[in-house]
C-alpha cells in the first residue's frame, strides 16, 4: 500500500521580538487574534507574518512614504518649568504676546 509523503509545510507565527529589531521598530505590530500575520501600524495593512514577507513591505514604497511622512513630523521640544516660575506675574505685555501667538498662529510656525 502506498502512503502519499505529507508536504511538510513550515507554518511560521509572529514572534514579539520582531518588534524589537531596528527595521521593524515603531510600526510592526500582531494581529489581534491570528498569530499568523503582522500588522503594519504605518499602513494599515496585514502582513503575512514571515520575516521574509514582512522585510517585503519595510521594502515598498508605500511603506516607506508612510514612514518618511511618520518621522519627519518632529515634536515640539517643551521645557519642564518649575511649578513657581508658573505663577510668577508676567507683563500684560508678555500676557498679550501669549495670546496673541496662540489665537493667530499654528504651532508648527513657531518651531520653524
Ligand atoms: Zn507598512
Amino acid at each position: 500500500m502506498y502512503l502519499p509523503l505529507k508536504k511538510k509545510t513550515n507554518a511560521q507565527k509572529y514572534r514579539p521580538e520582531w518588534e524589537n529589531m531596528d527595521e521593524f521598530k515603531g510600526w510592526l505590530k500582531l494581529t489581534s487574534g491570528n498569530s499568523s500575520k503582522a500588522f503594519c501600524t504605518y499602513c494599515s495593512t496585514e502582513i503575512l507574518a514571515k520575516l521574509f514577507d514582512i522585510k517585503k513591505h519595510a521594502e515598498t514604497k508605500k511603506h516607506k512614504q508612510k514612514v518618511e511622512f511618520k518621522t519627519g513630523n518632529k515634536e515640539i521640544p517643551f521645557k519642564v518649568v518649575p511649578k513657581d516660575h508658573l505663577f510668577r506675574p508676567c507683563g500684560d505685555s508678555e500676557g498679550a504676546l501669549t495670546l496673541f501667538i496662540a489665537e493667530h498662529c499654528s504651532i508648527y510656525v513657531l518651531t520653524i
